[in-house]
């Protein structure tokens, strides 16, 4: 049998939640691993146990369950009777060939009825594995942790800790909808997001046919990419040539990029609203390229009526590209495309737009109707995983 067990951080939970948020991350857990025959999820304290099927492959489960917001980390472990000498000649026994100058036993009760006590476990394990090995017990920094949980009728124990992805589960605070592009920023902003709990919708604007699909390939790849972590997700791809193409009209070249953002954010909100959703997500970072600077960020934003979040508003290009390669998105990122901002503007956008002539330039336009047109005519495509 394969087995896992999953730890998360507790006092990341507030209090009167932490039911809530517990049962969301065994959810998740269980979503996570469709498909790899899960016999049984339990929740344990401060953990939850996972069991397969004996001939489940341990990277794929490993693979998976890396990937869930809230885990801490996990281990796999072995299922013993719950009785302490067979227990602990298990243990021993699968401590050999295992090198360790110290080592702690972290062992808990689900059975309160089991005659002996945690600590007094802690004792009786710790001296066998003690004289087994010669290795020394240390609480604080011992180089292998034995962990042993104590079911009413089963045992438990396992040795690795193995990496969680940390967070908070996908779904813990609130549905948002984030603008992806297909460039480096706005997947890992994403991603951000989906590990501080929060479930997303995407949006893309396009710019077909005046320009190619490539944009709109990259981004399906990137939310597919994306939706390893939250299981299902919905695309919304607007097409945006025709409202640009409106809004270029009479409006001089450096100003129109400013335009297109406010219009994307508005066309975004329209989606937010109607999909409940309750703020906006960039990629923005601050001054990276023309269009973020304060000054242009601060007029972009007077658009929306929802609050913008901008996870990466901080961060410097190298740090997300660096992150965009641990989370996997940075080859589809790298692939060119033909993105709906090079339509129609000059090389040198305005760096500080106002918002005076921003507001004279948009009042010769339709605004409602363009909103109107961008969510109408979006087609919305569905992601799961595993599919
Ligand atoms: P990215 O790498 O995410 O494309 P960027 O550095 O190219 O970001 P901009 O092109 O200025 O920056 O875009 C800033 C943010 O505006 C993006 O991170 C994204 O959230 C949003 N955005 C830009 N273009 C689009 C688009 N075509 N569709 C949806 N959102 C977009
Ligand atoms: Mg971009």
């Amino acid at each position: 049998m394969n087995a896992v067990l999953v730890r998360y951080h507790e006092i990341a939970l507030k209090k009167g939640n932490r039911p809530y948020f517990i049962d969301l991350l065994k959810r998740n857990l269980i979503t996570a691993v469709r498909g790899l025959s899960l016999t049984e999820a339990k929740t344990l304290q401060a953990r939850i146990l996972l069991c397969f099927g004996e001939e489940t492959d341990r990277e794929e489960i490993s693979r998976r369950i890396g990937r869930v917001f809230g885990v801490a980390n996990f281990s796999f472990v072995e299922r013993t009777p719950a009785d302490v000498d067979f227990l602990q000649e298990r243990i021993v026994h699968a401590l050999d060939g295992k090198q360790f100058a110290s080592f702690r036993i972290d062992a808990r009760r689900a059975d309160k009825e089991f005659p002996l006590t945690s600590p007094e476990i802690n004792r009786k394990l710790g001296a066998a594995v003690k004289a087994k090995s010669g290795a020394r017990v240390d609480l604080e920094n011992a180089e292998l942790t034995i962990a042993v949980e104590i079911l009413p009728r089963s045992a438990f124990f396992g040795f690795d800790k193995i990496p969680g992805a940390g967070g908070l589960p996908v779904g813990a605070s609130g549905r948002v909808v984030t603008l992806i592009s297909g460039g480096f920023d706005s997947p890992v902003a994403a991603y951000r997001m989906m590990q501080r709990g929060c479930r997303l919708i995407f949006v893309h604007f396009h710019s077909a046919p005046y320009l190619d699909k490539t944009s709109q390939e990259k981004c399906r790849e990137l939310v597919k990419l994306l939706t390893r972590h939250q299981f299902n997700s919905r695309l919304y791809l607007v097409p945006f040539g025709e409202i640009q193409r409106q809004i270029i009209a009479g409006v001089l070249r450096p100003l129109r990029v400013v335009l297109y953002r406010r219009m994307m954010l508005r066309i975004a909100e329209a989606i937010a609203r109607k999909e409940k959703a309750q703020a906006l997500i960039t990629g923005e970072s601050l001054a990276q390229v023309a269009s973020q600077t304060l000054e242009n960020m601060a007029v972009i934003q007077q658009a929306a009526g929802l609050p913008i979040l901008r996870p990466l508003v901080g961060m410097d290009k190298q740090e997300i590209i660096d992150q965009a390669r641990k989370i996997g998105t940075f080859e589809t990122s790298a692939l060119p495309d033909q993105d709906c901002c090079q339509l129609f503007v000059p090389k040198h956008p305005a760096t500080k737009a106002r918002l005076a002539d921003v507001q004279k330039a948009e009042s010769r336009l339709d605004l409602g109707a363009l909103i109107q047109l961008g969510v109408e005519r979006a087609t919305v495509e569905e992601f799961k995983f595993p599919d």
